[in-house]
């Protein structure tokens, strides 16, 4: 899914930033760097900063025009610390991913501005969408290589933990008739105890119900909390 999305570096003018940019790709399992006239590269100072990023360096693809880095991508995310007035829609880092899920088809670009001056017009006009990551507004410019990191680590989550999180979960989670089962034998142990009167029940059972179904045990969480009651009765005999 991640190789799917280019990560576009326009300019650039500190080859230091190319390999930071590298390693903060790398490191979010991101793989196609692409540099649009870099002003110096290759570079010594980018594969230092690459570090163990080096083959992502030496895989880069490097073009002389923006059309050129934007051959067969559908869909182009533009990065500004200056969200200015965009005809697009203007999402935070933390959107972009759930934005990028819905509207994804083919290949995705995330464009990313030369160090001083940013994004030029002609880059973001190109764009389907912004997003800017949230800064204190005294100084709202991050380094180039920090906002990859930031971006690919946002995209990274969005689109990859919550498959592996629901595909998790959902095989573990306790299923409805076995939280009925729990709770009508969590009444059962209340009654006996004479924690709860059954005469006057108020809304105890339907307040344990809100804390339960808020925690979502799964099947063997459940299996301990059945085996407390079950110690209970016993002691009591009942
Ligand atoms: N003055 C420029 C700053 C460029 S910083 C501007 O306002 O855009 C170099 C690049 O880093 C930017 O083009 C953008 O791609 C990225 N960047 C820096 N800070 C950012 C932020 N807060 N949100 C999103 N991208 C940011």
């Amino acid at each position: 899914m991640l190789n799917d999305i280019d990560i576009i570096l326009i300019n650039t003018s500190h080859p230091g930033n190319i390999g930071a940019a590298a390693r903060a790709m790398k490191t979010m399992g991101f793989k196609q760097l692409v540099l649009v006239a870099p002003k110096h590269f290759p570079h010594a100072e980018a594969e230092a900063l690459a570090a163990s990023a080096s083959d992502v360096l030496q895989q880069a693809r490097v073009v002389s025009s923006l059309d050129e880095a934007l051959m067969g991508v559908t869909l182009v995310i533009g990065t500004s610390a200056r969200p200015r007035d965009l005809a697009a829609p203007l999402l935070t880092a933390r959107e972009c991913g759930a934005w990028l899920l819905r509207n994804r088809v083919g290949r995705t670009a995330v464009l990313f501005g030369e160090e001083r001056t940013g994004l030029t017009n002609e880059a973001l006009d190109r764009c389907h969408a912004y997003v800017y990551i949230d800064t204190a507004d005294e100084y709202a410019s991050l380094n180039l290589a920090q906002a990859v990191q930031v971006i690919a680590y946002e995209l990274r989550l969005a689109l990859l933990l919550p498959k592996a999180k629901n595909q998790q979960t959902e095989a573990l989670l306790a299923d409805d008739t076995a939280m009925e089962g729990y709770f009508q034998h969590l009444e059962r142990v209340m009654v006996a105890t004479e924690f709860l009167d059954p005469k006057f029940p108020k809304r105890l059972l339907s307040r344990l119900r809100r804390l339960y179904h808020r925690a979502r045990p799964d099947v063997q969480e459940l299996n301990i909390l059945r085996g407390i009651l079950t110690a209970v009765e016993k002691k009591i005999g009942s």
